[in-house]
């Protein structure tokens, strides 16, 4: 299929997604045992009894795994249920010896909520995603086809096994590939900010699953088309490929046959990332041939209303908080607020010790922006191993603004500061930078209007933009000096001749 000679207007249909994300919650330790869920161990060394499905092994609850998965509800605004249970979802696999899961069927913890995302870019409307359901259940183990050097066999790692995930299920109100990556990103910002997953795609701890159909309007009524649940994503950028290829392969899909949501089953297909299409898979179980029943090795779980409001007060500030109050505290825009909370919460307190000590929202801003992160970006590492400290960039700073020497100057003290480690203070000697006194500007700026008289009748002329001239040449004479400073003082003592 050519998509790009067929490339549909996107008034000829509307983008329904939907998508169902499941997250690793970072406990130590397993759901219902004590096995560590630490990353990368060899294969088959934190498993027990219990994650086994050994007969007489007896699951016991993790609470600690229950606590985030209640923070994390909180945060997508759902409902606690005050009573929930476990079930059993019944299937075969290689990697699932016990031959079933421990899931949440019928009363899952919480239920109802919504979360919000909105690009201050502009690209798309601010929109809220309803929450479904968000439950608790183990991980299965993992299936590694072909993976050992060049043999063509397949081994089980069990080490997954019992990994607490907290599964997310949204309604179908996402409306183009574009806001689906971007709600990932806020969800994932979210859950990393509260503490509830590290959401590392390479090791597995966030992974999503998208639902897709079109709707055409077709004269007085709307044609659907079969829904296509997508598998194999493993970025937000391969959602947002395998969700623009598969919506322009049901438009194709459409016109040639006309098939239609209700009239044939619907159908998984995995994302091929290298060719950048989706492919069809097995026919997906309905929820009935998994023969759901009640857990009967765990007791039900209540929830008091005290223990959802102490874990509501425990909960911490989430983005969506925090940017609102970046912005109403520090006077900067919505934008800029934006930029700085995606960076996270490190990023955050550097930003607002930053702030407080020079006392001005939109400059620490724009030196975080242009200075601190652009350097984050190029060299890589965390802002809390960054070696200029927020006090010491604000010393800087607050030079810069009292014109001790201008921003380029700033620039490469700071590139200094960064190199060497050393204090503003110490770069500036060692770097032969001092701030030029009174008396010398002014002999300074008299020698300049001495020796430039086209410039001087320029501006007396009314050409104030050729004082330009001047700051070039005090450049050249002093490297030290500040270029508004001279600008300023060139046009006084103009003025003043009259
Ligand atoms: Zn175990």
């Amino acid at each position: 299929m050519n998509t790009a000679s067929t490339q549909p207007a996107s008034e000829d249909y509307t983008t329904i997604i939907g998508l169902e994300v499941h997250v690793q919650l970072q406990t130590k330790t397993k759901l219902f045992c004590g096995c560590s869920t630490t990353f990368g161990a060899p294969p088959n060394t934190q498993v027990c009894p219990v994650c086994l499905g050994l007969p007489g092994s007896l699951p016991v609850m993790n609470r600690r795994a229950f606590d985030l998965a209640i923070r994390a509800a909180l945060a997508l605004d759902c409902t606690i249920a005050p009573f929930t249970k476990w079930d059993r979802k019944n299937y075969y696999y290689p990697d699932l010896p016990k031959g079933y899961q421990i899931s949440q069927y019928d009363l899952p913890f919480s239920s109802d909520g919504a979360l919000e995302v909105s690009d201050p870019k502009g690209a798309f409307a601010s929109r809220k995603v309803r929450i479904i359901r968000v439950h608790l259940e183990e991980d299965a183990g993992k299936s590694m086809h072909d993976e050992a050097a060049g043999k063509a066999d397949s081994r089980i790692d069990l080490n997954r096994a019992g990994t607490p995930l907290c599964e997310i299920v949204t309604q179908p109100d996402l409306r183009s590939p574009q806001e689906a990556r971007a709600w990932l990103n806020e969800l994932k910002l979210l859950l990393v900010y509260l503490g509830v997953s590290d959401c590392n795609m390479q090791e597995g701890s966030l992974r999503v699953d998208a639902n897709i159909n079109l709707h055409i309007p077709v004269g007085e009524r709307i044609a659907k088309t079969p829904i296509v649940e997508i598998k194999n994503m493993n970025s937000f950028r391969s959602v947002e490929r395998a969700l623009t290829y598969e919506a322009a392969r049901q438009w194709e899909e459409w016109r040639a046959t006309g098939a239609e949501l209700g009239t044939s089953p619907k159908q998984t297909r995995g994302w091929d990332d290298p060719a950048g299409v989706t492919r069809a898979q097995r026919h997906k179980e309905e929820s009935s041939d998994y023969r759901y029943f009640p857990e009967p090795d765990l007791v039900p779980v209540t929830v008091s209303e005290a223990e959802v409001a102490a874990a509501r007060a425990a909960m911490g500030e989430p983005p969506t908080v925090l940017r609102r109050k970046l912005a109403e505290t520090w006077s900067i825009s919505a934008y800029d607020a934006d930029v700085l909370v995606n960076q996270g919460r490190d990023l955050v307190s550097y930003f607002e010790d930053l702030a407080a000590r020079i006392g001005e929202g939109k400059l620490a801003s724009n030196w975080m922006q242009q200075d601190v992160l652009r350097t984050l970006n190029e060299r890589g590492g965390s802002i809390k191993d960054f070696p200029i400290r927020p006090d010491a960039l604000a010393d800087l700073v607050g030079r810069v603004r009292n014109g001790d020497f201008d921003t380029s100057r700033g620039r490469e003290i700071f590139a200094e500061m960064l190199a060497s480690n050393k204090t503003v203070a110490e770069v500036v000697g060692s770097m032969g930078i001092a701030a030029v006194g009174d008396d010398e500007m002014l002999s300074l700026c008299r020698e300049l209007i001495a020796a430039n008289p086209k410039i001087v009748a320029d501006v007396k002329g009314g050409k104030e933009q050729a004082a330009a001239g001047l700051i070039g040449q005090a450049k050249k004479k002093n490297p030290n000096v500040n270029p508004g400073k001279v600008r300023a003082l060139c046009l006084d003592l103009i003025r003043q001749m009259g």
